[in-house]
C-alpha cells in the first residue's frame, strides 16, 4: 500500500516535471519572440525627412545657430552648432599660419535653394558658362545641367547645417597663389576637424556635381545624415518645384545626394 503511494509520488512528480519543463520551453519561446519584437527596426522618422529635405527655418531651430559675421562674407547665415564650433577651432588655426577664410554660404532651406532653382531653371539666371537652362526643351537634360552645380530643392547638404562653401566659388582661384595655399592647408588640416570636401575631381568614378573645391562637409553629423538619406530619401518625395518630376529620372538621390568623395562617408 505505502509502496503503491511512493510510486503513485514519483510518477506524479515526473509528470510535474514534465508540466515545469512544457512551461518553462513556453516560456522561453515567448521571451525569444519577446526579444524580437524588441529589436529596434529604424522606422523613417517624418521630422527627420523634412529636416533632410531643408524644410525648416534655421533661425527658428535650436540645433542651429547664427555665425557671428566675424566668419562669414555677409549676415543671416546659420549652421548646426557642432559645424560652427569646430569651424571656429579650424579657422583660427588656419589664422595661426597665416590662412584667412570666410564662409561664403552655409546653411541653405528648401524655400532658399527652391528660388536659387528656379531662377536657373527659367533662365532668369544665367548658368555658368554663360549658357540659358531654358533654351533647353528635354526637362531631364535641362535639370541635369543645372545640376553641374546647383541642388535640387531637398536634396542640397546645404539643408543640413553641416556644409560650408569657403572663400570663392571658383576651382581656379584656388589653383594658383593665396587660393592654393589656402586649399593646401584644407588638405592637410581640415579632416582634424571633422571637415572633408565632399566635391572631389570625379576622374575616381565618384558620380553627381561637378568637382568644387570650396564646399567642406562636416562629417561628424554629416555622415549619419548621408547613411539616413541613402536608407529612407526616395526620389519621388523630391517635389515641389519646376522640374521636380525629373528626379527619378536622373536618379537624383543615389547619384548627387550620395555622390560624394568616399573619404567623406566613412562609415
Ligand atoms: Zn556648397
Amino acid at each position: 500500500m505505502i509502496l503503491n503511494m511512493l510510486n503513485q509520488l514519483k510518477k506524479m512528480r515526473s509528470i510535474i516535471s514534465l508540466v515545469v519543463l512544457i512551461l518553462w520551453m513556453v516560456g522561453c519561446q515567448n521571451k525569444s519572440q519577446h526579444i524580437e519584437i524588441m529589436v529596434p527596426v529604424e522606422k523613417i522618422d517624418s521630422a527627420k525627412i523634412e529636416y533632410i529635405m531643408g524644410h525648416f527655418e534655421p533661425s527658428e531651430h535650436e540645433d542651429f545657430v547664427l555665425i557671428p559675421t566675424e566668419y562669414a562674407s555677409r549676415e543671416g547665415l546659420y549652421l548646426r552648432k557642432e559645424t560652427l564650433s569646430d569651424y571656429i577651432r579650424m579657422h583660427n588655426h588656419a589664422a595661426v599660419d597665416g590662412i584667412s577664410f570666410t564662409i561664403r554660404s552655409a546653411t541653405r532651406n528648401f524655400d532658399y535653394q527652391k528660388g536659387i532653382w528656379e531662377r536657373k531653371w527659367t533662365g532668369q539666371t544665367i548658368l555658368s558658362d554663360g549658357t540659358s537652362a531654358a533654351e533647353i526643351e528635354a526637362e531631364a537634360e535641362r535639370a541635369s545641367k543645372i545640376l553641374l552645380y546647383s541642388s535640387m530643392p531637398g536634396t542640397s547638404r546645404h539643408h543640413w547645417g553641416t556644409d560650408i562653401d569657403l572663400n570663392s566659388f571658383d576651382n581656379s582661384y584656388f589653383e594658383t597663389g593665396q587660393g592654393l595655399l589656402e586649399y593646401q592647408w584644407l588638405l592637410e588640416h581640415a579632416s582634424e576637424y571633422g571637415f572633408c570636401q565632399s566635391y572631389t575631381d570625379k576622374s575616381g568614378g565618384r558620380t553627381g556635381y561637378e568637382e568644387e573645391k570650396w564646399h567642406w562637409t562636416y562629417t561628424p553629423i554629416s555622415t549619419e545624415l548621408t547613411v539616413y538619406a541613402q536608407q529612407f530619401l526616395k526620389d519621388d518625395m523630391i517635389k515641389g518645384f519646376m522640374g521636380a518630376e525629373t528626379a527619378p529620372d536622373i536618379a537624383v538621390v543615389k547619384n548627387y545626394v550620395l555622390g560624394i568623395d568616399q573619404n567623406c562617408f566613412n562609415y
